[in-house]
């Protein structure tokens, strides 16, 4: 089909113009002037310019292809594009004269809802086969972990996600991942096994609402696949990837917890053994690759313990270093890590939680060490801890060199927090 739009819409740059104001005010299209913008910009500078002459429908539904790939290999939501869209309609409506009832009306909707159609049967493509891309690094850094505890189950749980992305590739209904919830191989550890396993019942009931949720739009995105509503199918796979994740996060704290319980602990502060930290530190690694979760990785060192020692004794200075163990782990989820590094250092590792909330807790710990001091023949001894962190963010598989290359950095990080005074904390 043809369409002239030339009569009705005569200033491409000025509707532009219009559009990107528009944006700007929800912040879905940044002005800013760094390359993936510039580009973002320009397929609607071509977009619009098609617009506003003579073109055939294919040639436009082309360039928004164009535009909803570059949009998906920016990470953007399904529905930004469509809110784009959509705004892009609007300005476009608002150009038609309204008291002239005429046929402009009828064929912009429609040449919309074409557009519409075709953004979300490509976003659809690429996103399922992405997920079926990342969903497989996934399952291939859970089966590079020691020991696997319940995530085995996990494990079996992407691969139904990777089933599930892969039978919406292919428009496929006839091998369908199993959709009743207590049926899947998941499910049924879940109700079984699982519910011994995992003694927290609010927990329990939160991964089991979760799973419940997802088998529900996994059966919507079946009855949606013969109708071909893409963009419903879309909504409900992105959904289904967060609530996947969101299961996977909440059993990698639970395995934390179990392993916890199990691993050998250093005798004097009941931390964990450092002969452990290696280990650990591959399975956080692994466990963050798989859930798309970063995590805090914290070296703090007591503050002049050198000091305390001579002068109150290397007796008070053990109560000292148990204090802190006590204060960290007051302070901590029971899923969180704390390592005896060594003498009086100490590794802490946050899991599935990011910079701004990482320095929040070990800010609280800092601060509840040097307030709560103790006592020895009443007299107060003031001590401080000094912390340095990184976020951990995996993007590759793990490596061997890693663990020192993270713990050289926050150790740098813990250096600098020496130098400007100590009792405090840096971060990369
Ligand atoms: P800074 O603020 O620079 O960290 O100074 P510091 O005095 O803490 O640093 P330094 O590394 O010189 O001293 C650490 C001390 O910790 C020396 C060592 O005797 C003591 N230490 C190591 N392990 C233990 C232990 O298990 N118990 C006690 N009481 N002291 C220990
Ligand atoms: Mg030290
Ligand atoms: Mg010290």
């Amino acid at each position: 089909m043809v369409y002239d739009f030339s009569k009705l819409f005569k200033d491409a740059e000025n509707i532009l113009e219009e559009f990107i104001d528009k944006y700007t005010t929800y912040c879905l299209l940044s002005k800013d002037d760094d390359e993936n913008s510039r580009l973002h910009v320009s397929y609607y500078k071509n977009i619009i310019k098609t617009i506003c002459a003579r073109f055939e429908e294919e040639q436009l539904l082309e360039q928004f292809e164009l535009l909803a790939k570059h949009q998906i290999s920016s990470d953007a939501h399904y529905i930004v594009i469509a809110n784009e869209i959509n705004n892009l309609k609007n300005v476009l409506i608002n150009k038609i004269d309204k008291n002239s009832i005429n046929s402009n009306f009828a064929d912009l909707f429609q040449l919309f809802n074409n557009i519409y159609n075709k953004v979300a049967s490509v976003y659809l493509q690429e996103y399922a086969s992405n997920l079926k891309l990342t969903n497989n690094v996934r399952i291939s850094s859970l089966s590079d972990l020691m020991e696997k505890n319940i995530l085995a189950h996990y494990e079996s749980h992407l691969v139904w996600l990777s089933n599930l992305a892969d039978c919406i590739n292919n428009k496929n209904v006839d091998n369908f991942p199993e959709l009743d919830s207590t049926m899947c191989n998941f499910g049924t550890w879940l109700h079984d096994d699982g519910k011994r396993i995992i003694q927290n019942n609010s927990k329990y009931n939160t991964i089991v609402n979760m799973h419940n949720t997802l088998h529900l739009f996994a059966k919507k995105i079946r009855s949606n696949i013969s109708t071909q509503e893409d963009r419903v199918i879309i909504t409900y796979l992105e959904k289904c990837e967060m609530l996947s994740l969101s299961i996977g996060t909440e059993l990698a704290l639970i395995d934390n917890i179990l392993m916890n319980n199990k691993v050998i602990k250093d005798p004097l502060t009941n931390a964990l053994n450092r002969h452990s930290l290696k280990n650990i530190f591959k399975n956080q690694y692994e466990l963050s690759m798989a859930t798309s979760n970063p995590f805090i990785l914290a070296m703090c060192d007591l503050d002049d313990f050198k000091t305390i020692n001579d002068t109150y004794g290397h007796l008070f200075g053990d109560r000292v270093l148990v204090h802190f163990v006590e204060i960290v782990k007051k302070n901590i989820r029971n899923s969180d890590i704390i390592i005896r590094y060594g003498g009086e250092e100490f590794v802490i590792m946050l899991p599935a939680i990011g910079k701004d909330r990482g320095l929040a807790v070990l800010e609280k710990i800092r601060k509840d060490f040097y307030d709560n001091f103790l006592e020895i023949d009443n007299k107060a001894v003031q001590h401080s801890v000094s912390i340095g962190f990184v976020e951990v963010t995996p993007q590759i598989h793990y490596k061997q060199h890693f663990l020192d290359d993270y713990i050289g950095a926050a150790d740098q990080k813990l250096y600098s927090a020496k130098h400007n005074g100590r009792n405090r904390i840096e971060h990369c």
